[in-house]
């Protein structure tokens, strides 16, 4: 019998003391995508490190380096024939095809519940259910509460109101000035990975399209040590603010106070009860504002719950486009040159770290996708190659139905948006060529012209949506002359992006 650990899955606790550990690096998946050079040391080198730690503590570690898994269950099954794999339930890799590889060499295959996850199959099912598809973020959040028991009281949530949302939309001004996120420089052996990655798949990420040049320093945690010392970082520093500035943007400010924990916790180097837990008893030393911790805590137990959950309950997510979006992703998605303050800056993010948080995600990068036309599936592709935590089950639900309205089967609209939220939420048109306030003609801010382009595009699908009676209404009164000028500039806009001169 022996534990086969996957590379997103660096948790010991599944691992009795002692056992055999089968680890298989396979770099023909790495080379399928052009993946973000972090991502790739970050995955590599904590699957290294992992390694060398359970050997450290005694544990006989089969660790193969090769193409394919199918190469390395080879290697293993050759060494231990009819050898019985335990395999922890894997979030994004079909379980299926995993065993027809074990099965097809002799192997069997056991899976054990994730260690990963909190939401089981009992808890979505009391959420769920026989209820069909559109499932609802705040329900299923309400019943992780009174299940978990995480900031409730006698039966009822803490303070009385189970979401405090509306108290996490401020924006700190542009002389905010945020706590230094925590980096881990690279050790010996994580810069023997780096060089290695840069080596062997930057012509892969550039073959596929890819233009990751110029990364700067690798930061991420590879360790369950460095991860732990992030989280209590965060408690220490930055969850008093994370509540109210959660979706403000300043430019050249790329955490904020967000946790930078979902790189570890989709790892496996945290699990997401201890990080609520570390959290909320942090929140009551320091008696941390409430709108701060149940902010935190419903993004963990609350969404990344519930996108793991909805990737695994509805087939063909990952190709839902029912909006019928063509158009290809904008180059300069890729090499982050524009002159718009606010693409621009998150993209160099992006190429940088592997890393934007939440709301840029949403209401910069795939808003400014969806209002352009982007097909979802390519989109998809761009945020799975270029993000630290990025994985199929975590970017499919996000970027597809959160932020390209793919399918309907949780978001009630689509997250739409022009100038206006930007300059609301964010710094960066203080500072842009484009003017946020003109709607159409030269100079005008491009997010307003894809804005109601996009809406007067998708009449036919959205009008009818009840959350949409308002925009339409606005829309109603552009017709005529504005609404043919706002047009004429997205296809300016369109042009531009394709020229490189956006
Ligand atoms: P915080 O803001 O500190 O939040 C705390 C934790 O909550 C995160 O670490 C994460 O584990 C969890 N979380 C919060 N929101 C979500 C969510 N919508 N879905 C799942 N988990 C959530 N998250 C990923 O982990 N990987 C991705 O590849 C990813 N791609 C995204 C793409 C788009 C278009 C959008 C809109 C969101 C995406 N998210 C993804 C969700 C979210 O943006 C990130 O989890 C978050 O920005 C990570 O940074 P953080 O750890 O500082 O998060």
């Amino acid at each position: 019998m022996t534990r086969w650990v996957l590379g997103d899955a660096l948790t010991r606790r599944h691992i009795r003391e002692g056992e055999r550990v089968l680890m298989v690096e396979a770099h023909g998946f790495a080379r399928r995508k052009p993946y973000h050079p972090h991502k790739l040391t970050l995955v590599f080198s904590a699957m290294r490190h992992f390694r060398d730690e359970l050997r450290e503590d005694g544990h006989e570690v089969d660790y193969y380096r090769c193409e394919t898994f199918g190469e390395g269950l080879d290697a293993h099954f050759d060494a231990r024939p009819e050898d019985t794999l335990t395999l922890m339930e894997p979030a994004s890799t079909d379980t299926d095809r995993l065993r027809e590889l074990v099965e097809s060499r002799g192997g069997s295959l056991e899976v054990a519940e994730t260690a990963l996850f909190l939401c089981d199959d009992e808890l979505w099912s009391d959420y769920a259910d026989d209820r069909d598809p559109p499932y609802r973020h705040e329900e299923f959040y309400r019943s992780m509460r009174r299940e978990t028991g995480y900031l409730m009281e006698n039966g009822d949530p803490v303070g009385g109101e189970w979401n405090y949302d509306e108290e996490n939309r401020e924006f700190p001004g542009e002389a905010y000035d945020p706590p230094d996120p925590p980096r881990y420089e690279p050790d010996a052996l994580t810069e023997e990975v780096e060089s290695w990655v840069r080596e062997e798949f930057s012509g892969s990420y550039e073959e596929n399209g890819g233009d990751w040049a110029a990364p700067e320093t690798f930061i991420w945690p590879v360790t369950r040590e460095q991860a732990l010392d992030a989280l209590d970082r965060f408690c220490e520093d930055r969850l008093a603010e994370f509540g109210p500035y959660q979706d403000a943007m300043l430019d050249r400010e790329w955490a904020l106070n967000h946790s930078l924990l979902s790189s570890s916790l989709n790892l496996g180097l945290l699990h997401p009860d201890e990080v609520v837990e570390t959290v909320i008893d942090a929140a009551a030393e320091q008696d941390a504002p409430l709108n701060s911790v149940e902010g935190f805590v419903r993004q963990v137990i609350g969404w990344r719950e519930f996108t793991r959950r909805v990737y695994a309950e509805t087939d063909g997510l990952a190709d839902a486009n029912q909006l019928d979006q063509t158009e290809p992703l904008p180059e300069l998605f890729w090499t982050g040159e524009t002159d718009m303050a606010c693409l621009s800056d998150v993209i160099d993010g992006v190429r940088k770290r592997g890393y934007s948080h939440h709301i840029e995600r949403l209401m910069i990068l795939s808003n400014f996708a969806l209002i352009y036309g982007v097909d979802p599936g390519e989109l998809n592709e761009w945020f799975h190659a270029g993000y630290v935590d990025a994985y199929h089950w975590v970017t499919t639900p996000n970027v597809v139905e959160m932020g390209s309205f793919g399918a309907g089967v949780f978001a009630t609209k689509p997250y739409a948006a022009s100038a206006n939220y930007v300059n609301k939420m964010s710094d960066y048109c203080s500072g842009c060529p484009y003017y946020h306030t003109k709607a159409s003609g030269e100079g005008s801010c491009p997010f307003n012209a894809l804005y109601w382009d996009f809406l007067a595009r998708n009449e036919e699908k959205l009008r009818s949506n009840h959350r949409m009676g308002l925009v339409y209404s606005h829309l109603d009164d552009k017709r005529g002359e504005k609404l043919d000028a706002i047009r004429e500039r997205a296809a300016e806009v369109r042009t531009m992006a394709e020229d490189g001169t956006l």
